[in-house]
């Protein structure tokens, strides 16, 4: 397949605006491609470029991808950024900027969809002192072979935002009708492999191979996830739960083979040589080859610290021996996903907590089976008075679904109305903080996954906060015009409010009211923000509350 035709499918799809007929394009393309260019096709068209379970990133920041272009048109790149301001698209910019150039250029080469991979896979794999030379080598040479439609997703895969609307779950059906396949049998291998490219190879040799896939170890799958709901209707649904405490700490999932282990994040970024320390410690809980599902959590003077702090010994690249003095990290061991070569996803999780403690000497979460409302509520008070988030309420019965934020595990927390939202944009600061980002613009996704602005928060940072929110940020920023600037999406927030308002001002037609920064999220992937159906919900049950 050339790029160009790719663009074009691209081009097609972002002009659909039903699902089921985005569906049936995808699913009539996938047939016509070669093993190779599957999986990539698979994957560029959700705006990814690696698997899921791959810590590779391309890193090419809008700043060098600008220069690129820049180069290839041969205009300045401050010209680029004002195209962009007034386009208020990447792609778009660099279509326009393309077809200018096109009228003047004579040399190119076509591209293929496996030559743009190829390109990238060897930008992400380029390290070391000469690498932004390499990197913006590359990136010239791609836009150099490139026309104006080309350009426009090219760019915009480049910082992995392709903005068509097609998602995980359209993918999956388009494989499903593509090799007539039950789109259970579809998701399902999908939570096991975490990478819909493979799944797509597997899906095309028949259902039997997709029946036969396995958890690999160092191929981190998504991580289960939680509902918010109360003690009483729990048992009342269910009967009997596990209990767990809530550990306010940081997600980890940890993959041991024989003297050899990795410990991945709630994003399945490698985080192993942030944490040596929790590493050596879970290495020597076990002798078998295990993956391990967890909570790491700070403690001093025997109490767990605040969320922040385990954060940011995730984020740390230096100084790992000195901090690791001060803070001591516990992890804390709630699942096993897979056990000397066996993947134990389907197994009921009774049955994989008993292998569980078979198997791993230390650091397994206690746990309390009971029926007993008051049991329970007994031990979410200890929870609580001992620091903790809350509980963890979990059904015996039930598989560990990947990725999934079902009924099977379920949050009780004290209720707070807080929301998680993505930060996209920023006015500079005044005064003292000029250098900084002062008010941030935040949005929640809709169903098909894109951003919709709902809120302003300019209250609630620290001066070191907001110094941590210019450091994460400063190197995001797509585009700028006067104070305003934005950034590529990528950082998640958790902001408090005191109600959500309808507003005429944002596209979602609703606005925060009194939002204030509460902590970064910075765990939590961008589409795991708010969606605008939770704020709907948010709204009129607030509204039958009399508020609003
Ligand atoms: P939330 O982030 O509020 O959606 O809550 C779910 C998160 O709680 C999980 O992703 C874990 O990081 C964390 N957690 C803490 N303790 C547990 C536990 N015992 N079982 C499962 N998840 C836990």
């Amino acid at each position: 397949m050339n790029f160009l035709e790719f663009a074009r499918v691209c081009e097609q799809l972002e002009g659909i605006p039903g699902r089921l007929a985005m569906i049936d394009l995808i699913s009539r393309v996938l047939p016509t491609l070669s093993d190779e260019e599957l999986p990539v096709f698979i994957r560029f068209v959700m705006g990814r470029i690696f698997p899921d379970w791959s810590p590779e990133k391309l890193g090419i920041g809008p700043s060098l991808l600008y220069e690129g272009v820049a180069y290839v048109a041969g205009i300045r790149k401050e010209e680029v950024v004002r195209i962009i301001n007034r386009t208020g698209d990447v792609g778009k910019a660099v279509e326009e900027i393309l077809a200018r150039k096109e009228q003047t250029s004579f040399f190119s080469e076509e591209l293929s969809l496996l030559d743009v991979y190829r390109e990238l896979a060897a930008i992400a794999a380029t390290g070391g002192v000469r690498s932004q030379k390499e990197k913006l080598r590359v990136v010239r040479k791609l836009f150099g072979n490139a026309g104006p439609l080309e350009g426009k997703y090219l760019s915009r895969i480049m910082l992995e935002d392709l903005r068509i609307g097609v998602g995980e779950g359209n993918v999956r059906e388009a494989i499903a009708r593509a090799f007539r396949i039950d789109s259970y049998q579809v998701e399902h291998a999908f939570q096991a492999i975490n990478d819909l490219g493979q799944v797509a190879l597997l899906a095309r040799e028949g259902e039997e191979r997709l029946k036969e896939v396995r958890i690999e170890l160092f191929h981190p799958v998504k991580m289960m996830l939680a509902q918010q709901g109360s003690i009483g209707s729990a048992i009342a649904e269910n009967g009997a739960m596990a209990a767990e405490y809530k550990y306010d700490g940081s997600r980890f999932q940890f993959h041991k083979s024989g003297g050899t282990c990795r410990m991945y994040s709630r994003k399945l970024e490698d985080v192993t040589d942030a944490l040596p320390d929790v590493a050596e410690l879970l290495m020597k809980s076990t002798n078998h080859d295990v993956i391990l599902d967890g909570e790491v959590i700070a403690i001093q003077d025997g109490r767990p610290m605040p969320f922040q702090t385990v954060l940011r010994r995730f984020r740390r690249k230096y100084g790992i021996d000195e901090i690791r003095e001060e803070i001591r990290m516990i992890p804390n061991v709630f699942d096993i996903l897979h056990l000397d070569g066996e993947t134990l996803i389907d197994l009921p999780f009774s049955e994989r907590r008993s292998r569980l403690i078979l198997v791993v000497q230390d650091y397994v979460a206690p746990q309390v089976m009971s029926a007993d409302p008051e049991v329970i509520g007994t031990m979410y008070q200890d929870a609580l008075a001992a620091g903790h988030e809350g509980l963890m309420l979990k059904v015996p019965a039930s598989p560990y679904t990947p990725g999934v934020r079902g009924k099977n595990w379920i949050k009780i927390k004290p209720a707070v109305d807080t929301l998680d939202l993505a930060v996209i944009g920023a006015d500079w600061g005044e005064g003292k903080r000029a250098h900084l980002f002062g008010s941030f613009l935040l949005a929640c996704q809709d169903s098909s996954g894109s951003l919709i602005p709902l809120s302003k928060v300019a209250t609630g940072f620290s001066d070191e906060q907001l110094q941590e929110m210019y450091a994460l940020l400063s190197d995001r920023v797509i585009s700028e015009s006067g104070k305003e600037v934005r950034f590529e999406p990528g950082l998640v927030i958790e902001v408090g409010y005191s109600e959500i308002q309808m507003s005429p001002n944002y596209e979602g037609g609703f606005a925060l009211r009194f939002p204030r920064f509460i902590r970064l999220r910075d765990d939590k992937s961008i589409d795991e923000i708010e969606t605008l159906e939770g704020i709907r919900d948010r709204h009129s049950r607030q509204s039958a509350n009399g508020k609003g």
